[in-house]
């Protein structure tokens, strides 16, 4: 990599390239001065996002986390840079659908399992 000169300033943030995918990505000032790396030139609806991962933008070039359900249906948000990085896992999106799936993996392993039940019944017919 290496091209630590190609970083033209913004307004309120640094346009920077990602570590991992090599596209550029918006280092943006947060609310919590904290930093956080958006995906440049896009702005989705709010309600599209999950709550957790909307941002949005406020008048000094800062954003913040747009918690509020539901959204505001003309509500534009950005989403961070690592959610559409072709390089990166995607976090727990929706955590209730990953604890889904979870819960089917246990129990799929559970199936392929070879061992016998440990507590059969005396008396049921050996399916063998
Ligand atoms: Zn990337």
């Amino acid at each position: 990599m290496g091209d630590r000169d190609d970083r033209p300033r913004r307004l309120g943030g640094v346009r920077e390239r990602c570590s991992h995918c090599g596209l550029l990505q918006d280092r943006v000032p947060t609310l919590d001065q904290d930093w956080v790396l958006l995906e440049p030139d896009m702005r989705p609806l709010a309600h599209s996002v999950p709550s957790e991962y909307r941002w949005i933008e406020l008048s000094d070039g800062r954003v913040t986390v747009y918690g509020v359900c539901p959204a505001d249906q003309f509500q534009r948000c950005r989403v961070e840079h690592r959610l559409a990085c072709p390089r990166q896992t995607l976090p727990d999106l929706w955590p209730w659908l990953t604890t889904l799936r979870e819960e089917n993996a246990r129990q799929a392993e559970r199936r392929s399992a070879p061992e016998p039940l440990p507590l059969r019944p005396e008396g049921w017919p050996d399916a063998g």
